[in-house]
């Protein structure tokens, strides 16, 4: 079958609801573990089913807004997901409080039993008024970003629509750009601090009232942090602070030579050569047949994955008219494939669809064979390790894409995953900040915020621009509205993926084969353990940082010497 003939229906929610309390009912009152796991696996069935449907909705939705029937379907599930949520619970709490527990975890495995509680410990009804209301306050910052309109180059623009005048190969353009963009900013501070300030105290509402002293606790029961706390977290930054941090300023200064500024500010930081940024030498077809050639000669698991993918359909790449924006992997359990959306733009980050997206969805196609929809995707920190780590086992195959561009890809991939750690954990600490301290004014989280951008960033020159120089930078950062916490699982994973790209260095047999083992276990085990059974040092541990960087710096001096201005 292919991605079209997917065949989609609502499930009747009563219908659905009546058949999982039954099965909840007949889990509690059986007489054995194993009757009980049979219980289980029909429950994940229909849940496999209502996820595929919800999924498939909202994925025909995103790639064509203007289909009537998929968008009232998408409003719908947006309605129904806290329905399932509500039955969720009650399923988890049947699971937790087996009287034949133990036979259950061995036979489960201990993640899902761990997720099952977070899942609970994190919700009470008591809450829910709490919860639309911090849903509602991240949305009022989509929708002021959404609805900014910067008058540039004779245009009225979008935030995302200034992207290309910011890289500009014209400083007085780029400049130009910036100021506007930022502009944007500026105008909108006090609404953006009041949005933020209403978020913090929310969150802190609710952290208090499911019992815990401030919402750094419940933020790491929300993202899942089974096994590592912000203690751990903190030893992790500082490792960047003193080993990441020096090698970043290493990478712009050598960024300011090659480009032959007497200094770098802001706003020349992404422009990395004169002569432009590495591109793909191909249209849309060209870059997929490349793709198809590449997964052929990578191993034997992505050939028969890729030519899955692209005989079902599976990848919807191109811009269309009423199509979403952005790119995303999705998966439908219950045909056992993923699914990748994007829009191609003939930039670099087509490429990184392909490799990026794809990790994800090859990681996916490797635990299809997990029947509980919880464990096939890991949690984020371990799902990014995924897709991050495929982007470098792509490499030997970058040369097909880029042509005469391959050395320039290569050395902005890598130097732009390390530039991106130290933001990461700025912003991360930022955070903890924060919630620690929910009363500070918003003066005050400025000044914090300009404190970590002078220790983690200090090759960030804002020549004098006011708000930016006071503070204002995070506003732009959408996670730290929406979705707490969640930043330093990029920089975590990143840490996970430059040792696969180590290793592939040292033996890339080995490294594939360790690879390929981490996808299929997908999320049945907690990250640090996850990163244990990839033989991967753990970026918590005292010396991994160093220990991982300093081959990788070395690797950068040396390519720097042969790239064109
Ligand atoms: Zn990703």
């Amino acid at each position: 079958m292919k991605f079209n003939e997917f065949k989609y229906a609502r499930p009747d929610f009563e219908e659905m609801k009546a058949k999982l309390t039954a099965l909840v009912s007949d889990f509690k009152n059986a007489a054995s573990a194993k009757e009980q796991l049979e219980i289980f696996d029909e429950i994940n069935m229909l849940r496999r089913h209502a996820d595929t449907m919800a999924n498939l909705a909202s994925t025909r939705h995103s790639i064509d807004t203007r289909d009537e029937f998929y968008d009232a379907e998408n409003t719908y599930w947006d309605e129904a997901g806290p329905l399932y949520e509500e039955l969720n619970a009650a399923i988890y709490e049947a699971i937790l409080n087996s009287a034949f527990r133990d036979e259950l975890e061995a036979k489960l495995g201990t993640q899902f039993f761990k997720l099952a509680e977070y899942s609970l410990k994190s919700f009470s009804p008591e809450i829910i008024s709490d919860l639309q209301e911090e849903n509602r306050l991240a949305s009022d910052y989509d929708k002021l970003i959404a609805s900014a309109k910067i008058m540039f180059d004779g245009e009225e623009r979008t935030l995302a629509g200034m992207g290309k005048y910011m890289q500009d190969k014209d400083q007085n353009v780029r400049e130009a750009a910036w100021t506007a963009r930022i502009a944007f900013f500026e105008e909108h501070e006090e609404k953006l601090d009041d949005i933020y300030d209403q978020l913090v105290s929310v969150r802190t509402k609710i952290a208090k009232k499911l019992g815990f002293n401030n919402f750094v606790e419940l933020g790491y029961v929300r993202m899942n942090r089974t096994d590592y706390t912000p203690e751990m977290v903190a030893n992790f930054r500082s490792q960047v602070k003193e080993f990441i941090v020096p090698v970043a300023s290493e990478i712009y200064e050598l960024q300011r030579k090659r480009l032959g500024y007497d200094k770098l500010r802001y706003f020349d930081l992404n422009f990395k050569f004169q002569s432009g940024n590495a591109t793909p030498k191909g249209d849309p077809d060209f870059i997929l047949e490349q793709g198809i050639k590449m997964y052929d000669e990578l191993s034997p698991e992505t050939k028969e994955f890729f030519n899955l993918m692209m005989d079902k359909d599976l990848l919807d790449v191109l811009n269309k008219p009423g199509k979403q924006g952005g790119g995303y992997c999705t998966e439908f359990t219950e045909f056992a494939v993923p699914f990748i959306f994007a829009n191609f733009n003939g930039t670099s980050g087509d490429i990184d669809v392909l490799t990026h997206e794809v990790g994800h969805a090859f990681q996916s196609y490797e635990s299809r064979h997990l029947s509980i929809p919880e464990l096939t995707f890991p949690t984020y920190d371990s799902c990014e390790i995924h897709s991050m780590s495929m982007e470098f086992f792509c490499w030997p195959w970058m040369e097909n894409f880029f042509k005469e561009d391959t050395e320039k890809y290569k050395y902005t991939h890598l130097a732009g995953a390390i530039t991106f750690i130290p933001y990461g954990v700025a912003v991360d600490e930022f955070q903890h900040f924060i919630y620690a301290n929910p009363t500070a004014t918003k003066t005050q989280r400025k000044s914090e915020w300009r404190r970590l951008e002078k220790q983690y960033l200090p090759f960030r020159n804002f020549d004098g621009a006011d708000y930016l120089e006071r503070g204002g930078w995070w506003h732009q950062q959408g996670h730290i509205f929406s979705t707490p916490f969640y930043y330093i699982d990029y920089t975590l994973a990143q840490i996970c993926a430059l040792q696969f790209w180590k290793n592939m260095h040292e033996d890339q047999e080995a490294a594939w084969h360790d690879y390929v083992k981490l996808c299929k276990v997908g999320g049945t085990k907690s990250f640090t353990e996850l990163v244990a059974y990839g033989n991967l040092k753990s970026p918590f541990a005292d010396g991994c940082v160093e220990s991982v960087i300093s081959e990788i710096a070395a690797w950068l001096k040396e390519a720097a010497k042969q790239l064109p201005s």
